[in-house]
């Protein structure tokens, strides 16, 4: 079984993700796509999330909902303080055994990647999806080093920050994010003022 595994923070999930996802999916042939929401993100620490873990993974839910091949890991969320990838593909290998697993990375994550815990671990459990946006500065197709492959993605001009700041802002996402979240979104009342999050998870 070939098993992609896409981790962010997703604050909120929009259609960037998605269609990385989807590009992902067709490019390596993947059987599965496990989406893994990170509790806190240790190169992230700076800018935590603004919405809280539950409904950030509320949010994933909602994403993968529509289609079987999708799965959502909650095991980074239920262990709470930093995330470390390592962990989990340590996790994700041994309840997949045999499976090959492939590590999507987007632009930002691959240029920090060395900086994360454990890179050389990180390759010997996954190998590494670089998902190079067409006509990314230094963008290389096809090309691959060991444990890594690239991949051509293409290029969406959406991040999470422009979601919230137009929600903030008091604009519409309709577009941005699935209908699904763009729903849970005004429900909950999410990003419009300051953080959601509980004081619990900031510890
Ligand atoms: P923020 O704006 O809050 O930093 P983000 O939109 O980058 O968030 P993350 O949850 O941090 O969202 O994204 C997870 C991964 O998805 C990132 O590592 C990034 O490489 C990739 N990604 C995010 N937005 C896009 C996009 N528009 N197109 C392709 N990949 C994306």
């Amino acid at each position: 079984m070939r098993i992609g595994v896409f981790g962010g923070t997703f604050d909120p999930p929009h259609v960037g993700h998605l269609l990385l996802a989807a590009d992902a999916r067709d490019a390596l042939n993947l059987d599965r796509l496990i989406f893994v929401p990170a509790s806190a993100q240790p190169l992230k620490v700076e800018s935590p999330a603004v919405a809280s873990a539950r409904d950030r993974l509320e949010m994933i839910r909602l994403v993968v909902a529509d289609d079987a091949n999708y799965q959502v890991d909650e095991t980074e969320i239920d262990r709470k303080g930093l995330s470390y990838t390592v962990d989990t593909l340590e996790h994700l290998s041994a309840r997949y055994p045999g499976a090959q697993i492939f590590l999507l990375l987007g632009q930002d994550a691959l240029e920090s990647f060395g900086q994360w815990k454990n890179p050389e671990r990180i390759r010997e459990l996954a190998t590494v999806a670089a998902m190079q946006r067409s006509g990314a500065k230094g963008s290389r197709p096809g090309a691959s080093a060991k444990g890594v492959v690239t991949i051509s993605t293409r290029r969406v001009d959406v991040s999470s920050t422009e979601i919230r700041d137009r929600l903030r802002a008091g604009k519409s996402i309709k577009g941005f994010v699935p209908e699904s979240v763009e729903r849970f979104i005004d429900a909950r009342g999410l990003y419009r003022g300051g953080r959601t999050v509980p004081p619990e998870e900031d510890q």
